[in-house]
């Protein structure tokens, strides 16, 4: 650059003096150069400086969609009052695009923040709707909900997306019985523990519950149904068809029926379970069990199948590690201890 164009260069276009080109920006109304400034100059204080004196909608929303630079996004985004441009922003809004976590967290909270500044709740439901980015959709879904009596609306929610506005919108429905479909389908779904009691709290129906107990994806979330089982015929079938050696155990202690006890320690899918059972109805046949397991185990020529590696931390803070085998036979387990196993520590 040549000796005539620096001296005709604007101040804001100088590298070196940032006070300077601030002070004549605090000045500057002409809207053509601000954004000119905008697009143009090299300080960033300069061009955040700038975009915050543009009043020009389009152009601010522009910067607050498409500009690379966060915080020029996030001074733009604070111009826009336009309730159809922050609409646009914020469905528009994917996150991701920055690269950097940190920027791009502060970028997502702007967004949410934004939603406060919309006064029509059909705007938030748009947004519910039509957003890009799932947190986006869930936090207006969130916020439409508080105001929405609308039963349509309200189902659409709470048939699919974000199980914790699927619970929300579940609440202000009126057909209890799609309620309740849905509160089950959070129970056994969902991966949330907090969300999986609350959904449980709202299940009415001791079938309903009994189905939770026995195939919801989290052992918690099953423990939890059996915890407000009563219906003694279904604690039984839990007990006898549930996979989870914990949650047939919680099942039993309530079952105080002698017949169906009688029945689940034949008939209960779960070994644990049934040998648990005869333990509380039949002490006496359930040691006889025990002994013929130990005579069974100790005149077995053990065939060892490899099940798992286990890890223990022993007192100076090493992992341990064993490797646990099963005989195919007789079933009894072994652990054996895997030499300079703490080698395997990442
Ligand atoms: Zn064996």
């Amino acid at each position: 650059m040549g000796l005539f164009d620096s001296l005709f260069k604007p101040v804001w276009m100088n590298e070196k003096n940032e006070d300077k080109a601030l002070r004549v920006i605090e000045k500057e109304t002409d809207q053509t150069k601000l954004a000119e400034i905008v697009q143009n100059a090299p300080i960033l204080n300069v061009r955040i400086a700038a975009i915050k004196r543009v009043t020009d909608q389009t152009f601010v929303a522009n910067v607050a969609k498409n500009s690379n630079d966060f915080e020029m996004r996030i001074a733009a985004i604070e111009k826009v009052t336009d309730q159809s441009m922050i609409v646009d922003i914020i469905k528009d809004y994917k996150s991701g695009e920055l690269g950097s976590v940190n920027n791009e967290q502060k970028l997502m909270d702007k967004h949410v923040k934004m939603l406060e500044k919309l006064t029509d709740n059909n705007l938030l439901v748009d947004i519910a709707k039509n957003g890009k980015n799932h947190r986006i959709r869930a936090e207006a879904a969130d916020e439409a909900i508080k105001e929405l009596n609308d039963q349509e609306l309200l189902f659409d929610f709470a048939i699919a997306g974000n199980y914790y506005v699927r619970y929300r919108a579940a609440e202000k429905l009126i057909d209890q019985s799609v309620a309740q479909d849905i509160f089950v389908d959070i129970a056994k779904n969902c991966d949330s523990r907090d969300l999986e009691k609350k959904a449980i709290d709202k299940v009415t129906l001791q079938t309903s519950l009994a189905d939770i107990a026995k195939n919801a994806k989290a052992e918690n979330a099953c423990r939890y149904a059996v915890e407000k089982l009563i219906c003694q015929p279904l604690l039984a079938d839990v007990a006898k068809n549930t996979e989870s050696y914990l949650v047939g155990n919680d099942a039993l202690k309530k079952l105080t029926d002698r017949a169906l006890l009688a029945d689940a320690a034949s008939n209960a899918k779960n070994e644990d379970t049934r040998r648990e059972t005869t333990r509380i109805i039949d002490p006496q046949r359930y040691q006889e069990m025990l002994d013929e397991r130990k005579k069974k185990q100790a005149a077995c020529k053990h065939s060892w199948k490899f099940k798992f590696t286990s890890h223990e931390r022993n007192n100076e803070d090493f992992d341990l590690y064993y490797d646990e085998y099963e005989c195919i036979f007789c079933g009894k387990y072994e652990s054996r201890y895997v030499p300079n196993g703490e080698m395997m520590k990442r």
